[in-house]
């Protein structure tokens, strides 16, 4: 709007310029025209002067006749002829001088020095001289050589007042006139310094002088000459011409012509006074209206700037009520925003609702199972953050429970999806009726569901529920005709003001479900501690494990096994052992179970068949051959369709025999899948290898049912040499196995002899091999190669007392 008023200012600015310079140089154009007029009547009494001049001649010529020399006749002549001049050509007076220069006649007593100088300059030149001269009065002079009757030189000078002609030029221009003289006679000097002669006019010579001097320094002669000067002195305004009065003669003496121009100069002024003030308020008025315009319409926008952010912020409500004002006239464009602004806002207030209903009915999706219709895990979370915080204001504990199927996953795999839903949705009603109405029952993800149980007052109060669960997910499950039977492992957790989150507890929880899972299911177990680091234990070593194979942290100990009837060695089990760069040495019962099942443990079985017979060759290469290395087979490893191949390359690839390696397997594992276990036990048989059943007693199996396999070994599980002592029932099972197992056509091996008692027990029962720390701890591969020499003495192992 600033600009737009600036805009405005400087044209009418320019305009009010452009005015005021056209009347300004009106104004100029009247001087000049007045100038002008001055000048043409300078020019006329020129020529008044001029003709003068030729009739004087004229009437001077006839007197040639009559002037002799300096005579008294001459004299009494001139002065007659003065007398006629006087009176007809308006000479007041007159001189005749001789060629001396010497005074012949004069009208007046006193004559000049410029009068003297002219007949003397005439003398010279033999020619006429005319000038003007102002002394008090202006006159016009003129000297001129004359002959005399006897043929003299002489001169004769006249003069006549120009105060007539002055007089009638001063009519005719209505000018104040005077005769100035520049003392200097250059144009450039200046107005104030010219020197006034005659006013010729009736103003007086003080009030012209007065008013030459105030003529500023800087005005010259020229400047004057040219355009005239303009003078404004206390609202009188005076036009000063300067007209020069012969430029033939003199250009010292000029006409000054003093016009009086108040009367112009005030009409001028109080027009561009009119113009200035009118384009003022032309100005003023215009920006007013602007003003008044922009301000309506900044208004406008103002509103609209201020409606639009609340649609931003979703205040429809507050939108609404804050009014619009239209163009005062005719609907204008912010009429036409404020149009599409309100429909904007109506649309987006009608979207937002339906955004918020179906929000709210995606809430619903998100927070309930769709199969049981039961509260989902977003939900679960929702509701157990809520209860946490409520901890601090109740002294009961929380309690939550997390229940999982022992078998769905084969109802599941053998009846199909639509079948294990159904399953659940049974299940979720069993559970749901089960349950007081204030406690929380949300399905967690596949068979999982998590109770949570409001105002326990004691932890006993969620066991007694937990027994209930279990026993009552015994009974089974009818969908259609179908019965399926199922148990149940629930976890236990509860939560008293300690500070734990959604996600502890439900982990919590979670470790106990997978406790009473490990315990072989249907039934419940409390989370502890305990469970805890365990489980931590379990993942960190699942995710280590990948690396150990690739880092090769596996390491073998091998523990000796000697026949006790002579004491000779004849072989080493392979024990494996971790060495875990962080955590040192890991035992296999640590990593074993964990890995059971899973991909590694193949990898790590395989790398050990490997080593075995790396064993063996290093055995050989260092002179020890015919030795036995037995190598541990995990169940998974053994039903591996690779393992019989695999076998068959490292025989292959290795000079060493088949039966010089032994495989352990523990009961468990011949009877997980027996048909397969017979029919690889053949083949690997067939190849040459030696088995042996590791940890006998611990399973179900009897010797009569082992007998029928490919066995060639029997290690009597430690636990029962341990228990060899006196006259006790182990003792009298070792004796009984060892003389079943010799009967059968099988060795006996007893594993974990710890004292020469035992050792002197088994030799007494005719057992054929002892193995066990008693006779030596295992022993890492590259310690064993190198203390093999010294413990050997031909052939037995040494330093034990087997003197018995
Ligand atoms: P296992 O096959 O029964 O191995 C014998 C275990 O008894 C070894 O424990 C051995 O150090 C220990 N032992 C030997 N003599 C005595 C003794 O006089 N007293 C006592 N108390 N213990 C004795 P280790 O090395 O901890 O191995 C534990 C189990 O880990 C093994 O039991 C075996 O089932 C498994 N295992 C070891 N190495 C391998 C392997 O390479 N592959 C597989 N699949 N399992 C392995
Ligand atoms: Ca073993
Ligand atoms: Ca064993």
């Amino acid at each position: 709007m600033s600009l737009l008023i600036g805009f405005l200012l400087i044209a009418s600015s320019l305009l009010t310029i452009v005015w005021i310079d056209k009347n300004d140089q009106d104004y100029l154009r009247q001087h000049q025209a007045l100038h002008d007029r001055d000048l043409n009547q300078m020019h006329l009494i020129r020529e008044m002067l001029s003709n003068r001049l030729e009739l004087w001649f004229e009437s001077f010529i006839h007197l040639q006749q009559r002037i002799t020399d300096n005579s008294e006749a001459t004299r009494d002549f001139i002065s007659e002829e003065f007398d006629y001049l006087q009176l007809n050509w308006q000479i007041n007076n007159l001189w005749l001088f001789d060629s001396q220069q010497q005074v012949i006649y004069a009208n007046h007593q006193y004559i000049p020095d410029y009068v003297k100088d002219g007949a003397a300059q005439t003398l010279k030149n033999q020619s006429s001289v005319s000038q003007i001269r102002c002394v008090q009065s202006c006159f016009q002079l003129i000297s001129m050589p004359i002959l005399s009757t006897n043929g003299d030189l002489m001169v004769l000078t006249a003069s006549a007042s120009l105060l007539e002609m002055m007089a009638a030029l001063n009519r005719s221009t209505s000018a104040e006139l005077a005769l100035v003289v520049s003392p200097l006679g250059i144009k450039g000097a200046s107005l104030r310094d010219a020197q006034i002669q005659a006013p010729i006019s009736y103003i007086k010579r003080q009030n012209l002088d007065a008013l030459l001097k105030l003529i500023p320094q800087s005005i010259t002669l020229n400047m004057v000459l040219d355009k005239g000067y303009r003078l404004v002195i206390n609202e009188q305004a005076y036009l000063i011409n300067l007209l020069p009065v012969d430029d033939d003669i003199t250009d010292t003496a000029y006409l000054l012509a003093v016009h009086d121009i108040s009367e112009e100069w005030a009409s001028h002024e109080s027009y561009q006074f009119g113009v200035i003030t009118i384009s003022a308020i032309v100005v003023a008025l215009c920006a007013l209206t602007f003003f008044l315009m922009a301000e309506r319409l900044r208004r406008r926008l103002l509103i609209l700037a201020k409606r639009l952010p609340l649609l931003a912020q979703k205040k429809y409500d507050e939108f609404n009520d804050m009014k619009f004002k239209h163009s005062l006239m005719f609907l204008d464009e912010i009429d036409e925003v404020q149009r599409s602004t309100n429909l904007l806002g109506e649309q987006l207030e009608a979207m937002d609702g339906k955004i918020e209903q179906n929000t709210r009915e995606l809430e619903n999706i998100a927070m309930y199972d769709r199969l049981t219709g039961l509260p989902n895990r977003n939900m679960l979370n929702f509701i157990l953050r809520k209860k946490i915080a409520a901890l601090a204001r109740t002294p009961k504990p929380l309690v939550v429970i997390l229940l999982d199927f022992d078998n769905f996953r084969k109802i599941n795999d053998s009846y199909g999806h639509g079948v294990g839903d159904e399953f659940l949705m049974v299940a979720a009603q069993r559970l749901r009726s089960s349950l007081r109405e204030s406690d929380v029952i949300s399905r967690f993800g596949g068979d999982e569901f998590v109770i949570v149980l409001q105002e326990v007052d004691d932890v006993s109060n969620a066991i007694t529920l937990a027994e209930k669960l279990v026993i009552k997910f015994r009974e089974p499950v009818e969908i259609g005709a179908q019965r399926f039977y199922t148990s149940v492992s629930l976890g236990i957790t509860t939560c008293e003001g300690q500070n734990l989150t959604v996600d502890d507890l439900v982990r919590q929880a979670d470790i106990a479900m997978y406790a009473a899972k490990d315990a072989g299911g249907d039934r419940y177990s409390m989370f502890n501690e305990g469970m805890s680091t365990k489980v931590m234990r379990r993942i960190e070593i699942e995710h280590d494990v990948r690396d150990a194979l690739l880092d090769e942290q596996f390491k073998f100990a091998l523990q000796a096994q000697i026949e006790i009837s002579t004491g000779k060695l004849i072989g080493f089990e392979a024990l494996i052992r971790w060495l875990h760069p962080k955590n040192g040495y890991i035992m296999p019962d640590e990593f074993i179970p964990i890995m059971e099942n899973s991909e590694s443990m193949i990898t790590l079985g395989y790398w050990g068949i490997k080593r075995a017979f790396k064993i063996l060759a290093h055995l050989e290469s260092l002179g020890f051959s015919g030795y036995r290395v037995a190598v541990n087979l995990s169940a998974s490893q053994f039903l591996d369709p690779n393992l019989i191949n695999f076998m068959r390359e490292q025989l292959a690839q290795s000079e060493q025999g088949a039966e010089q390696v032994e495989l352990e397997l523990t009961e468990r594992t011949v009877v997980a899948d027996i048909e397969q276990t017979l029919r690889k036990m053949h083949e690997l048989k067939e190849l040459g290898f030696t088995f042996s059943i590791d940890d006998f007693g611990t399973g179900y199996s009897s010797l009569a049912y082992l007998s029928q396999l490919p066995v060639d070994i029997i290690k009597i599980d430690r636990s029962f040499i341990a228990g060899m002592s006196g006259n006790s029932a182990d003792k009298q099972i070792v004796k009984s196995t060892v003389a079943m197992v010799r009967k059968l056509g099988m060795k006996v091996v007893a594993e974990g002899v710890e004292t020469a008692e035992q050792l002197s027990m088994l030799k007494e029962m005719r057992c054929d091999v002892a193995q066990g720390y008693y006779i030596s701890k295992p022993i890492f591969e590259d310690d064993l190669y190198q203390a093999l020499p010294t413990k050997l003495d031909d052939g037995v192992w040494n330093k034990l007392d087997l003197q018995f």
